[in-house]
């Protein structure tokens, strides 16, 4: 199981996604990015949502 690994990597997700849009033309064209842009973007919210709901248990 890789939850507990799944809240601490949050920031490491919303970097990921920062630095695929810094050097991504598409993301930087577009506002909703490309395929690969979205995908980060999720997974960081996903991340984040994740976190959110054990800290308000
Ligand atoms: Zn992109």
């Amino acid at each position: 199981m890789t939850l507990a690994n799944t809240t601490t990597d949050i920031g490491e997700t919303w970097r990921a996604a920062l630095d695929h849009a810094a050097g991504c033309p598409d993301c930087r064209a577009a506002d909703d990015g490309c395929a690969t842009g979205q995908s980060l973007v999720h997974t960081y919210q996903q991340a984040r949502r994740a976190h959110h709901a054990e800290g308000t248990q």
